[in-house]
């Protein structure tokens, strides 16, 4: 059930609304926005509260009939932004994240998030634990790794991202991480969902390979209901029938994600195109179908590179791709940051 409370109700009437339901039993779950506030109670489906509807404050009572509760724009109208220190992911700024696939070397990881930063870039990306499709490939640099993030922080300001791929290590990635990723692979391992859920820090939930995109939102769903509302949905391509491209960007994702869930929309061209060739391209896309941001793959020496090398940027084109942004943003009412100045 849902509970809309009036625009001018009280705290202390919200209070007695809440109070009333615990007493049943009820586990409420208040939502303030920018109209009000609205309670989600999940586990009164199906109960008479037409005492509560017409308790003072409250403006209704009705059913969620949606399959998505916490997610979803009838639970939320007003969209989420999610807050990483002073950036805010779901605004109206368009947010880029940014760094190689996986930290390599202390220089590799800060000479990159350097670039990032230079080139007007807010959040720098990096895998300390890789889920490697082969066990033979590099799997990262684990603990390392995140060390290494850390510094770049430091130095850089700019806040980290990083993928945890098992509910054992959530403790440590989230002591060393800014947002926890939740890779593709691991986008139904439904007791990593709890685990990560349950902390606190942002998290960006990645699109399974195969999944449809109300499984991605049921995904999601596992991670609200944990009491983890700083949720980001991130399309990075299904795997269809064509090769010429590693995955499928699914583009339509967009409007579809933003029209069902108030959840801020992320795509990463990188993995969904597979080729340096493509990604600028789909980055603006990205843009101007009204995603919140991308997250995309740059690193020194991509020829080099210990994993993904073909999918990333080199250094110059990461910097044209980040100038060729600035016009559709603007077009489509965004905003995007300011270069730093290289100077300070
Ligand atoms: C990654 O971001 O490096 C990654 C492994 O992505 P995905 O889970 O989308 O394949
Ligand atoms: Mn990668």
């Amino acid at each position: 059930m849902i509970i809309v409370m009036n625009e001018s109700a009280t705290l202390s009437e919200l209070g007695q609304v809440i109070k009333v339901l615990e007493d049943r039993g009820f586990h409420p779950r208040p939502s303030h926005g920018q109209s009000g506030t609205v309670i989600g109670v999940m586990d009164a489906a199906g109960s008479d509260l037409a005492d509560v509807a017409a308790m003072p404050g409250v403006q209704q009572v009705s059913p969620l009939s949606s399959k998505f509760k916490l997610v979803s724009r009838g639970f939320q109208d007003a969209p989420t932004v999610v807050r990483v220190g002073d950036i805010e992911i779901g605004g109206k700024d368009f947010v880029v994240m940014a760094g190689p696939c996986a930290v390599e070397s202390k220089d590799q990881f800060l000479t990159t998030a350097r670039h990032v930063r230079d080139c007007g870039g807010n959040i720098v990306r990096g895998g300390a634990f890789k889920p490697r499709t082969s066990p033979y490939s590099f799997q990262g640099l684990r603990e390392e790794g995140l060390q290494i993030m850390a510094a770049a922080r430091e130095e850089t300001g700019l806040p980290v991202v990083t993928e945890v791929i098992s509910p054992e290590t959530v403790p440590l990635v989230t002591r060393y991480a800014d947002i926890l990723q939740i890779g593709a692979r691991n986008m139904q391992n439904y007791a990593l969902l709890d685990a990560v859920g349950s902390q606190r820090k942002p998290v960006l939930l990645k699109r399974g390979l195969m999944s449809t995109i109300e499984e991605m939102l049921l995904a999601a769903e596992y991670l609200m209901s944990n009491g983890n509302n700083q949720v980001m949905l991130c399309e990075r391509g299904i795997r269809t029938f064509e090769r010429a491209t590693r995955n499928t960007l699914d583009l339509s994702a967009v409007p579809v994600l933003k029209e069902a869930s108030h959840l801020p929309v992320i795509i990463d061209p990188s993995h969904a195109v597979g080729y340096v060739a493509y990604v600028d391209a789909m980055a603006r896309a990205a843009v101007a179908a009204g995603a919140d941001g991308i997250i995309v793959e740059t690193h020194p020496d991509p020829a080099n590179a210990l994993s993904d090398g073909q999918q990333s940027l080199d250094f110059p084109a990461f910097a044209r791709m980040m100038e060729g942004l600035k016009p559709i943003a603007e077009a489509v009412g965004r905003r995007m940051p300011a270069v730093a100045d290289p100077a300070t």
